[in-house]
């Protein structure tokens, strides 16, 4: 067998570092930050990876968090770039997996441009970490044959340009990213292009992590759900008839917190 890839002097990985729990973090990707000389990483990173990254590797945050934003994305890809043509062995650490909603492209393509190699490191996305912790599967046979990863991410003042008719298939699960601030829109655009108002809903809020929260509730009530029910925490919608898996205790508990507001 070959020895596996190191990180070079000059070169950039971009590290999925899963949704948060470190034991899911990938064994490649453990190895992949004890070699570099630099880790860059979200504000998404869980505490417990960024442990993992031995004292004498240099770490830089350059978290983005929705609203706090503390580094544009050109300044990030242009600290990447600086770091590789100084003989740095780079590694950009990212929640998730870095090919779902990670930015990577610019990041990759920011390296390219400067004639620096670039490899990927794949990670467990947050939606798998989602389902893994309402104990429910995203496909379900004959009833969610298609499962959409959807951004809903808001650039100030527009609407989200969605094609809802597209979205509102029955036979589906969605599943929605950074649409927290963007839940009401959701569950209007769905609802008049046709999606039953009682389809069901999971919230999942820091999955994986030890503060990991989860309600389940239905469309038409995920509006006021995602106002009361979630902290700080970064959250995860999911929609469609396979969450209606999820055990009857946490629908009780979702009704509950709903109803106290
Ligand atoms: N690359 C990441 C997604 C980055 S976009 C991935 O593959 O998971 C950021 C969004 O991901 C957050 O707004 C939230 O919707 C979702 N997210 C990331 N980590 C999460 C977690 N632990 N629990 C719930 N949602 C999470």
């Amino acid at each position: 067998m070959t020895s596996p890839r190191t990180v070079l002097p000059g070169e950039v990985w971009l590290v999925g570092a899963g949704p948060g729990d470190p034991e899911l973090l990938t064994r490649k990707a453990e190895r992949l930050i004890t070699e570099a000389s630099v880790v860059f990483f979200d504000a998404l990173v869980g505490a417990g990876v960024l442990d993992l990254i031995p004292d004498h590797v240099r770490r830089v945050c350059v978290g983005k968090r929705a609203g706090r934003h503390s580094k544009d994305q050109p300044s990030i890809d242009a600290l990447i770039v600086q770091a590789a043509l100084s003989g740095e062995r780079v590694v950009r650490l990212k929640g998730g997996d870095p090919a779902i909603f990670g930015r990577a492209t610019e990041e990759i393509e920011a390296c390219r441009d400067h004639g620096i190699a670039v490899r990927m490191c794949p990670g467990v996305t947050a939606a798998s970490a989602a389902a893994a912790d309402l104990g429910l599967s995203l496909s379900l046979r004959g009833l969610a044959r298609r499962i959409t990863f959807v951004t809903a991410h808001l650039t100030k003042g527009k609407a989200l340009a969605h094609d809802w008719a597209d979205l509102a298939d029955p036979q589906a699960t969605l599943a929605v990213y950074m649409g927290k601030a963007a839940a009401g829109e959701v569950s209007r655009g769905l609802i008049a292009a046709g999606l039953p108002s009682a389809t069901p809903v999971a919230l999942v809020e820091s999955a994986s992590h030890e503060s990991a929260r989860h309600f389940v509730t239905r469309l038409d009530l995920l509006p006021l759900a995602a106002q009361t029910a979630l902290g700080d925490g970064p959250a995860l919608i999911l929609i469609g008839e396979a969450i209606g898996r999820a055990s009857s205790e946490e629908i009780c508990e979702a009704e509950r917190a709903v109803s106290s507001y």
